[in-house]
């Protein structure tokens, strides 16, 4: 099958879509962000590029980071970071504050927002954070295979100043006794690797890895063993899409970690990896016309994990 014809009709299919949804407006950087954008990228374990739309256009990945800073994160403690997340879907929105407190501090899953909070701690571990920052972004630029991934400092910025929701979670995280280093602290992690900038085809380049069995097949880089990757994906599968990740599983059928930039990675075990970004979000905070195009592609290919 052409990959490359399949994502151009798909693009096509979704375009009526694309101004359904509605830009993240909660934090000014991004609620700039044309809403009529749309690109998708696949990347096969064979080293097969296919693109679609605007695919080649950098975009804010915000949670889909939280991917790659739970990855190194397991590399610093190993299971002992089970110790301090949970692993069940959190069936509430990804910044809640009400189920932090009356679970005591202890995360659902290191995909919401508290969750990803402590894993910058656990990265903090003796390090300042400009050095863990340049770790998270050293990392996502091997596994990309390219040094042009950066970071927008404008929207970090723009979500320290507005991050309220953010700094409660820290701080409740703080008083639960959760967090080793300042709350300042973990949060300009939290908010430099949100703001990391990356295109479809940089970011599923960067997830190839989890394809195939932590394994970057193109470079050969060791990045993680099998089974950690399998059990990376199954949070994915299970907590990716923050109250949506049952209708996500239901409808798409692969492991996939959204962001409110309107990007979503999946994955398609042993075949490929795969990046779809549009700005307009649903009510759960996922990408309208990012999840009806993997939808499609996934069917279309007989792509799922069941
Ligand atoms: N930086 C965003 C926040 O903390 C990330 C949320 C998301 O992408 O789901 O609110």
């Amino acid at each position: 099958m052409d990959l490359t014809a399949t994502l151009q009709r798909i693009a096509e299919q979704v375009r009526p879509h694309l101004a359904e949804g509605k830009v993240a407006g909660y934090i000014p950087a991004l609620a700039r962000v044309d809403p009529s954008k749309f690109g998708i990228a696949v990347v096969t374990v064979d080293g097969e590029v296919a693109t679609a739309g605007d695919a080649l256009v950098p975009f804010s990945i915000q949670s889909i980071s939280k991917v790659f800073t739970l990855t190194l994160a397991l590399g610093e403690l190993g299971n002992d970071l089970w110790k301090r997340i949970g692993r069940e879907p959190s069936g509430s929105s990804f910044n809640s504050i009400v189920q932090l407190e009356r679970e005591h501090g202890i995360p659902r899953n290191p995909f919401i927002n508290a969750g990803a909070i402590v894993v910058t701690d656990v990265l903090l571990e003796g390090r300042p954070p400009e050095s863990v920052i340049n770790e998270i972004l050293g990392f996502l630029q091997r596994l990309a295979d390219d040094p042009t991934v950066s970071i927008d400092d404008e929207v970090a910025r723009s979500e320290a100043e507005t991050g309220h929701r953010n700094f409660s979670l820290a701080h409740f995280l703080a008083a639960f006794g959760q967090l080793k280093n300042p709350v300042e602290s973990a949060l300009a992690v939290y908010f430099h690797q949100c703001a990391l900038s990356m295109t479809c085809v940089q970011l599923a380049r960067a997830g190839l890895f989890l394809s195939a069995g932590g394994r970057d097949p193109l470079t050969g880089l060791e990045v993680v063993l099998p089974e950690r990757a399998r059990r990376i994906n199954a949070l994915m599968l299970t907590c990716g899409h923050y109250d949506a990740s049952g209708d996500v599983a239901f409808r798409i059928g692969l492991p996939g970690k959204s962001g409110v930039g309107g990007g979503i990675l999946a994955i398609v075990p042993r075949k490929a990896a795969i990046a779809v970004w549009s700005p307009g979000l649903n009510a759960n905070g996922n990408s309208h016309a990012g999840t009806i195009a993997l939808e499609l592609l996934a069917a279309e290919m007989g792509w799922s994990v069941f």
